[in-house]
């Protein structure tokens, strides 16, 4: 949750890695470390967005308006999220979010990237009222554009997923750990959570 209360994308991504980080966080308010790599990330990502002000590097789709660092809240899902470029079709009422990644295109989307933009998706949906019927991620390094189909099930899993959030922060109890135990070896919380 962010300062005021919000969840965010990182709540999203971090239930369907290990529902315990929700609990270490949000519950015991212990605040999750940066790892190095998270923060080489954040920094290249901030410098994606000082460029993207001044250069728009996306290329893409050159006939749809392009906001970008765009901020969307929704009270009534209690989520909000800032999209790194927001491409809009205005005569057919459709946007799609775009994601950038200063990555190669991994062999597989995992589902804590699609998570976040089916996320995105969602709010885009409820607040600005578009029809949105893809998600796209730019992977820099490799300079590929995947596209992600949007449908029902995808918002449905975003639903479930704030749910589920919100059940463990209002029941503070402590959910079993992660069954992908390889995913423990670089968590900051594994001195307290040792998955007992
Ligand atoms: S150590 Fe493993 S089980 Fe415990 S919170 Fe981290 S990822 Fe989850």
């Amino acid at each position: 949750m962010d300062k005021e209360g919000y969840l965010t994308i990182k709540d999203l991504m971090n239930f369907h890695y290990c529902k315990r980080l929700i609990y270490f966080e949000n519950v015991l308010k212990i605040r999750q470390a940066t790892t190095i790599k998270e923060f080489k990330g954040r920094e290249v990502h901030s410098i994606f967005s000082k460029k993207s002000k001044r250069n728009k590097i996306i290329k893409e789709f050159p006939k749809l308006q392009k906001d970008y660092n765009k901020s969307l809240c929704s009270k009534e899902l209690n989520f909000r999220t800032v999209l790194d470029c927001l491409m809009i079709d205005k005569e057919k009422n459709e946007a799609f979010p775009l994601e950038y990644k200063n990555t190669k295109k991994p062999a597989k989307i995992y589902w804590t990237l699609k998570i976040q933009m089916f996320a995105e998706s969602l709010l885009i949906r409820e607040v600005l009222g578009c029809v949105v019927p893809y998600a796209f991620i730019k992977f820099k390094q490799s300079n590929e554009l995947v596209k992600i189909q949007i449908n029902k099930n995808c918002l449905k899993a975003v639903k479930e997923t704030i749910k589920g959030i919100d059940k463990i922060i209002k029941t503070e109890l402590l959910p079993t750990p992660t069954k992908f135990e390889k995913r423990c070896k670089d968590c900051c919380y594994w001195k307290i959570c040792q998955r007992i």
